[in-house]
């Protein structure tokens, strides 16, 4: 049995640990299960790695899958180099590719927020898809939360990008299918002996359903009362450690 779990409101509790997250991730450790923390955050997996040890969870590096992880290993797979991409120079840094913005092989949305991005850039983005150009984005948010207010994600600049390009763009972040795929991949696993933990019915536990991976629905985080009868396929944990006393044949 492998895991792919989840990190915010499943692993952690804002910088807290969550539960027994602490123990069951020790316990994995322990017995070398195979695992994967898959988050649909971009920040570097170093900085997650940190900020899991300080609560006193221990994992490798190669452990953490992140949106930019992803695309990573679909660059890889397909054999693309050449990458235009809208991001921070940080995120950039990241991708496993050459910046080539006249002639690139793909276009990678990552942030457009901390650049800024205006009309000139999306222009260039635009051009780039008339003429044929694939796009994939490492968020299919439309806003997120900023200090209580909701401020536009990377995902409603893909949306305005597929409306004038009458295009669909893959998403790596949950749910999409290409990115719990992409987790497959790394954990070298059928879906079949892959459980998914996570707080979030609608990502978590969709995404996993859809590749036909185990899911299991943890009381923490985003979970409200109720949110299991959306999933009745997924068993719910009141606790990690209850993920071992459910019948995994059944
Ligand atoms: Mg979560």
């Amino acid at each position: 049995m492998k895991f792919i779990i989840d990190l915010d409101g499943t692993l952690l509790n804002g910088d807290q640990s969550n539960l027994d997250s602490v123990e069951f991730m020790k316990y994995l450790n322990d017995r070398n299960f195979d695992y994967l923390v898959m988050t649909n955050s971009i920040k570097s997996p170093s900085l997650i790695q940190e900020k899991l040890k300080n609560v006193g969870i221990d994992i490798g590096i190669d452990k953490v899958m992140n949106p930019i992880n992803a695309i990573n290993c679909y660059l890889k797979i397909r054999g693309l180099s050449n990458v235009f991409v809208v991001g921070s120079q940080m995120e950039i840094e990241q991708i496993d590719g050459v910046i080539n913005n006249e002639n690139p092989e793909i276009v990678i949305l990552l942030d457009f927020e901390k650049t800024n991005v205006n009309y000139n850039k999306l222009q260039e983005v635009f051009s780039l898809i008339c003429k044929g150009i694939p796009v994939i984005t490492a968020s299919g948010s439309n806003y997120y939360l900023k200090n209580g207010q909701k401020v536009l994600d990377t995902g409603s600049f893909a949306c305005l990008l597929e409306t004038a390009g009458e295009m669909t763009i893959p998403v790596f972040g949950k749910p999409s299918y290409e990115y719990f795929m992409s987790g497959l991949r790394l954990l070298n696993a059928s879906s079949r002996e892959v459980i998914v933990i996570g707080d979030d019915w609608k990502t978590d536990i969709k995404g996993a359903l859809e590749v036909g991976c185990k899911p299991a629905l943890i009381k923490s985080g985003k979970y409200v009362e109720g949110d299991e009868l959306n999933v009745p396929q997924a068993m719910c944990l009141e606790s990690f450690m209850d993920v071992f006393k459910v019948d995994l044949r059944s």
